[in-house]
């Protein structure tokens, strides 16, 4: 058994029982006791339903309220929470709940077909449980930190989605952390427009509870929505991929954020020093993070002090966090890229069912990068896929930066092509608009990259593989060569 403490909604409901808890222009307003008090009602009818502590609850829902009272409840039974990303198809959600060995699976009313085939989970609607008389058994007043708490699937970029387990103590370490670098401050409103089923977005819901902050919610990124509710709303923070900061920009055109916006956490995924720019020029502060799944969201991020002098840097590990770069198994010395290493408590114990890529305490992240001199992590792309050329080592992110800062490219995506002469050379496979013009692609690409960087061939397509999660899934284009 792990320390233990007071449950964290019921926490909140006693001391800022009363304050502004969560924000929608759907649902409109929940204070801490009105969350608390739907949640625990909720937890009584799944009571009724058969679900008791241990049970593995799938959650598959767009309606963000079902969602938060939803995790909230399994938590009063100590049940633990699969969190499904709704635009995965039936066949990978199929792979989820068995893998996870979800006994039952909570879906919105006229969803159930989808998942009839499988013998089990059972599937319950969010109506039937609303609908549904109310237990009246004693519920977990208590949190203890070494629970099980979720089951959350990586994006599956590399391969097979891996079903990582975290418990009380990982949320709520990653939670703390978190505060210790960005602060918090008495009028901070936090944005979520990132789906609530990623770790990034569940990360709020328990920021939410355990800081008493409250969360402005938006049923889907929308760029207008997103610069309105910061201008008029009051939200301070807002928690953004690269896209939707690029989108944000172009929205605001001119205008700029009132002084209480304190900045954009920054993450997911790679983001170029294009786009950095642009948020400098419109006086935005990023906070740059990196982070996985397995580490419950960010745990190396840059601080508001640094965010305008370290541009491009994912920052520092947090407090209660470390970092290391390897390579050849050794430490590596300042500017030297290696595999990133990562370690602290916020970091999960492993995959459900599956041997864990942690060595001794610290996580294999997978990923490239260096350290500057100062301790500044810089995220350089994914181990597996780097192009190694007549010897030299080429990051696709470096090319694909480049090609993205070009007028008349949309989306690119660059990996090896085999080659008889240098192992592999880099090609590049591009999404293009009017403005396309191939020979001024190729001679920028030679201005600005090594003669060996320079894609030796293009390909224009009509889209990019991505996944459910919107990555780029570099392998297929791999595929696509043969
Ligand atoms: P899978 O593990 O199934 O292949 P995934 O790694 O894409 O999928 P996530 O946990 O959603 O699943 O994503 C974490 C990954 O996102 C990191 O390992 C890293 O490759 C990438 N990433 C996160 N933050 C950054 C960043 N700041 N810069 C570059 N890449 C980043
Ligand atoms: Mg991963």
């Amino acid at each position: 058994m792990g320390e233990k403490m007071p449950h964290w909604l019921e926490k909140q409901a006693v001391l800022n029982g009363g304050e502004l808890a969560l924000e929608s222009p759907t649902f409109g307003q929940l204070s801490y006791l009105e969350l608390r008090d739907k949640a625990k009602r909720f937890a009584q009818q799944l009571s009724i339903l058969g679900i008791k502590a241990g049970d593995h609850v799938g959650i598959y829902t767009n309606k963000r309220i079902d969602f938060i009272i939803a995790i909230h409840a399994l938590s009063y039974l100590k049940a633990v929470a699969i969190l499904l990303n709704t635009r995965l198809t039936a066949e990978e959600i199929d792979y989820q709940l068995i893998d996870a060995d979800a006994n039952f699976l909570l879906v919105e009313p006229g969803e159930q077909a989808i998942f009839e085939k499988l013998a089990l989970p059972k599937v319950i609607t969010f109506d039937e449980v609303h609908q549904s008389p109310q237990a009246n058994r004693s519920l977990q007043l208590e949190i203890d930190l070494d629970d099980l708490y979720t089951i959350i699937y990586t994006s599956g970029t590399t391969g097979h989605p891996k079903g990582v387990m975290h418990t009380y103590g990982n949320h709520w370490w990653s939670a703390i952390s978190s505060m210790l670098n960005l602060g918090l401050d008495q009028q901070d409103k936090w944005l979520a427009t990132l789906p609530l089923f990623h770790v990034g977005g569940f990360s709020l819901l328990m920021k939410n509870v355990i800081y008493g902050m409250p969360i402005y919610l938006l049923d889907r990124f929308d760029p207008s929505s997103v610069n309105q509710a910061i201008i008029d709303k009051g939200v301070t923070i807002v928690s953004v991929v690269a896209v939707m900061l690029d989108r944000l920009i172009e929205q605001l055109g001119d205008r700029r954020y009132p002084s209480k916006f304190r900045g954009m956490l920054l993450g997911g995924g790679p983001a170029s020093a294009h786009l950095l720019q642009k948020a400098t020029s419109s006086d935005i502060p990023v906070f740059q993070t990196y982070g996985m799944t397995e580490t419950a969201s960010q745990i190396v991020t840059l601080s508001p002090k640094d965010a305008m002098k370290k541009i491009g840097s994912a920052g520092k590990a947090l407090f209660s966090a470390q970092v290391m770069i390897q390579q050849d198994d050794q430490v590596a010395v300042p500017s030297v890229i290696g595999e990133i290493f990562v370690k602290g408590p916020m970091v999960t114990k492993g995959y459900y069912k599956r041997a864990s890529s942690k060595q001794t305490d610290w996580l294999a992240t997978g990923d490239l990068g260096y350290l500057d001199e100062a301790g500044f992590l810089y995220v350089v792309d994914r181990r597996n896929d780097l192009i190694i050329s007549g010897g030299e080592n080429i990051y696709p992110a470096e090319i694909e930066n480049v090609l993205l800062s070009m007028d008349g490219i949309i989306e690119a995506g660059v990996v090896g092509k085999e080659d008889p002469k240098w192992g592999k050379v880099p090609v590049a496979f591009i999404v293009v608009n009017k403005n396309f013009k191939l020979e001024e692609i190729k001679q920028k690409c030679t201005d600005v990259l090594a003669k060996y960087k320079v894609p030796k061939a293009f390909y224009v397509v009509d889209h990019l593989p991505r996944n459910a999660s919107n990555k780029l899934v570099r392998h297929k284009l791999v595929e696509q060569l043969k």
